[in-house]
């Protein structure tokens, strides 16, 4: 069987093959357990870590010490909110987001909210961009925390980080991001941006699934937060459990590839998604884009199509491999939270698909999708609803 078009990068991406070559030898030959202090096994496992905390922080501008490895940005996002919330030095009992946030932040803010603690959701207009006024405004004395997501993985909006870390700064409450979509797409750098956590994942940008990073900002009053795990006490007790060196060693090279490649490739992106777009909105009518015109990630297009049958869409387009809303959230009857957050009306929520361009696709791949695309919605809109 051809295997259809990829083209849901934001769900995760393919393992750069230079990725897959440095994680190698770490399965096979360095096989140590990092926290073994007493043979060269594990001196050598524990310096590849080392190595790629260097490498992970100074991507995004950070010291090596401010980087705690996990198991992905569902991890960290937990981490940084319950961790922060729960702590028993905590008094705080109040937290700003809003309700496009991915279910790894909205769940556990929703948890929280059980456990007694007030949440403010941000009103967010139909491109779910928010107002900075209103962040401001939100922001009481009891409010221990903000948490905003870098870039929406679903309609690729970007929210204004510079700003909302000033203002966070100003009020003295602790700024958390959720960055899985921004990194490798768009500059990312906690020396420039006042934020004090952000949460990220290695197959988001070619490097494996299963593994990521919570940034913490060393900063006075220090940022206390209670682990998740009790155990070993590894990654100053923050995080217990064995090290997984092939997977940190692997996020380490991605993130070095994306250092190095970064600027042509988030051109190459943008114009490929740019091209996808207007070869769409060109061929068909009633078509609407779903997210910020202008401030999105390079590589998403998220649309809505009007008067279709969405299923017999996907149906008649087994050769591309979309998504309609979030793979996190598909199969849920009531749609996407993010399109019903911004107030999409629920005709049109229900055929929206997303489109999520990334580095192995083609200029080729692109024309293809094109054609097929706008050659399946007129064939299904001819059809009966
Ligand atoms: C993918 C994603 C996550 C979850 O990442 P995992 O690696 O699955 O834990 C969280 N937030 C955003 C914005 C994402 O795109």
């Amino acid at each position: 069987m051809k295997l259809p078009i990829y083209l849901d990068n934001h769900s995760t991406t393919r393992t750069d093959k230079r990725v897959i070559e440095a994680m190698l030898p770490y399965f096979d030959e360095y096989y140590g357990n990092p926290s073994s202090m007493s043979h060269p096994y594990g001196w050598a496992a524990s310096s590849a870590v080392e190595s790629a905390r260097e490498k992970v922080a100074d991507f995004i501008g950070a010291k090596p010490e401010e980087i705690i490895f996990t198991s992905g940005t569902t991890e960290s996002n937990n981490l940084a909110l319950k961790g922060l919330a729960l702590s028993p030095l905590n008094k705080k009992r109040h937290i700003v987001t809003t309700e496009a946030e991915h279910p790894s932040v909205l769940n556990v803010v929703r948890f929280l909210e059980r456990s007694g603690f007030l949440v403010t959701y941000l009103k967010l207009d139909q491109y779910g961009m928010f107002d900075p006024g209103e962040l401001e405004g939100a922001i009481k004395d009891n409010t221990l925390m903000v948490s905003l997501m870098a870039a929406n993985n679903e309609i690729g909006t970007i929210y204004p980080l510079s700003e909302i870390a000033a203002i966070c700064q100003e009020k003295g409450v602790i700024f958390h991001t959720d960055a899985a979509q921004a990194i490798g797409k768009m500059d990312f750098n906690v020396s420039s941006i006042a934020l004090d956590m952000a949460s990220f994942s290695a197959h988001k940008n070619y490097g494996p699934r299963g593994t990521g990073a919570l940034y913490v900002r060393q900063k006075s009053p220090k940022i206390r937060l209670t682990p998740l795990l009790q155990g070993g006490g590894q990654e100053k007790d923050l995080r217990s459990g064995t090290l997984n060196t092939p997977a940190i060693v692997g996020f380490a090279k991605s993130l070095e590839i994306s250092k190095e490649e970064m600027p042509v490739e988030t051109e190459r992106l943008r114009l490929l998604r740019d091209r996808l777009k207007e070869g769409i909105f060109r061929d068909l009518e009633d078509i609407y884009l779903n997210g910020h015109p202008e401030k999105r990630l390079v590589n998403n297009l998220n649309i809505s199509i009007k008067n279709i049958n969405i299923d017999h869409l996907l149906s008649e387009l087994r050769d591309l491999a979309l998504s309609t809303g979030s793979a996190c959230a598909s199969g849920s009857p009531e749609g996407s939270h993010v399109l019903k957050a911004i107030g999409l009306d629920q005709s049109l929520m229900k055929t929206s698909v997303r489109f999520g361009l990334g580095r192995f696709n083609t200029e080729e791949e692109i024309d293809y999708t094109i054609s097929r695309f706008t050659g399946a919605v007129k064939k299904v809109r001819n059809k009966n609803l």
